[in-house]
């Protein structure tokens, strides 16, 4: 597969020019290929499409429209985004080591800390905004650095250039979790990093009504693992799946822009509340790593997370907003309020919890695509007792 020469909102609406061959009635939404399997002409003859485990052409366009979107030659979509990570993580060999950052999405440390460690791979968890931090935890056996940012919740901003020219020094990929801003806000392929993991559930296809996965890579190495893997073990994304995946990512940017501005509005509004502690918003100049991010990406996201003056403030909080939903989720046209501690990362001991910041007044938003007026409003009468 080439590079596409559209830019990034055309590549979102129109799909990548190279996979356009699925079309062939000019049907402008694109062909929902809901089939396990396909018929050859004849003997050693072949569509190109066997078995859907292998490859399906719905699945086929959007794997390649999200390899283009991300500055990637080959593109892998799973069922979530933990499909995504553990498929990746099962092509390692036993006996090796991992370096993560420490302000990661719970799932993943929870599949570093159990089906990882059995695979008889450790992980060190460092706070990777330190590149001391993570050189010091360099083995000869590491094989992959693992960061997220802006790191979740307490957005950790990471080097990504200076993290992967540390990685690659030491014969170590680098692996980015980029599901917070998507490639329309950050590349992590073309500042150095090997392979993209994210979570499509969350912006790029952006509904909160499918779960999603990719793996993205210009190594081709790793490609053919995650093509043998895909294969062998079937965790890719249904058909359908893929379809409403396409449908979501056409409006990727309109839906990030608006997102983003209503957040950027709501981290000043949030400062001026007297039961919000602490914002941490990384459009906010105050917020560490604010400086490091602006170098490596175009724009902030819609990620808040906020600190109560309580714990009583929050279930107050919790209980009262409207607009905003007490879910678990992040990144869609609706707007969230996640509570770390018990929804998305329970799992951290409650130590290690405490030094992150994952206190029991901690709150994540994640802003969606609604009036800012009235999303301020949600949360101003939310707080009120
Ligand atoms: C949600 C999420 C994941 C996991 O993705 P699923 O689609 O829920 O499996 C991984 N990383 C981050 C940063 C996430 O927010």
């Amino acid at each position: 597969m080439e590079f596409s020469n559209y830019c990034f909102d055309t590549l979102c609406v129109q799909g990548s020019p190279e996979a356009k061959s699925v079309d062939l009635s000019g049907a402008i939404s694109v062909p929902l290929v809901q089939s396990a399997t396909f018929a050859h002409p004849g003997l050693g003859e072949s569509t190109g499409y066997d078995y859907s485990r292998l490859s399906n052409p719905t699945r086929k366009f959007l794997e390649e429209t999200v390899a283009a979107l991300d500055g990637a030659k080959f593109g892998f979509a799973f069922s979530c985004g933990m499909a995504a990570e553990t498929a990746f993580f099962s092509m390692l060999e036993s006996k090796s080591h991992i370096i993560s950052s420490d302000d990661i999405y719970g799932g993943s440390l929870r599949l570093f800390n159990t089906i990882v460690k059995k695979q008889g791979i450790e992980t060190t968890f460092v706070d990777t905004s330190s590149l001391e931090q993570i050189e010091k935890a360099f083995r000869p056996d590491t094989k992959i650095v693992f960061i997220e940012t802006p790191g979740n919740p307490v957005m950790t901003v990471t080097d990504i250039k200076k993290t992967a020219e540390l990685a690659h020094s030491h014969g170590a990929l680098l692996v980015v979790d980029n599901t917070f801003l998507t490639a329309y806000y950050q590349k992590p392929l073309a500042l150095g990093a090997d392979v993209v993991i994210q979570s499509g559930t969350k912006f790029l296809a952006g509904h909160n009504d499918v779960l999603a996965g990719f793996v993205t890579t210009n190594n081709e190495k790793i490609a053919e693992d995650m093509a043998f893997i895909t294969k062998t073990t079937g965790s890719m994304l249904a058909p359908f799946d893929s379809w409403l995946t396409i449908r979501g990512i056409k409006t990727l940017t309109v839906r990030l822009e608006k997102q983003s501005e209503n957040a950027a509005k709501l981290a000043q509004y949030l400062k001026t509340e007297k039961l919000v502690k602490k914002v941490l918003y990384i459009g906010l100049p105050e917020t560490p790593g604010h400086e490091i991010h602006k170098s490596q990406a175009s724009g902030f996201g819609s990620m808040i997370s906020i600190y109560l003056d309580s714990s009583k403030t929050v279930e107050r909080f919790l209980r009262k907003i409207r607009i905003f939903r007490y879910a678990e989720s992040l990144g869609g046209v609706e707007s969230l309020a996640t509570y770390p501690l018990t929804q998305t990362h329970s799992e951290i001991p409650e130590e290690k919890r405490r030094q992150k910041g994952i206190t029991d007044t901690l709150v994540r938003l994640s802003v969606g695509i609604e009036n800012f007026e009235d999303l301020k409003n949600d949360i101003k009468q939310a707080l009120e007792d």
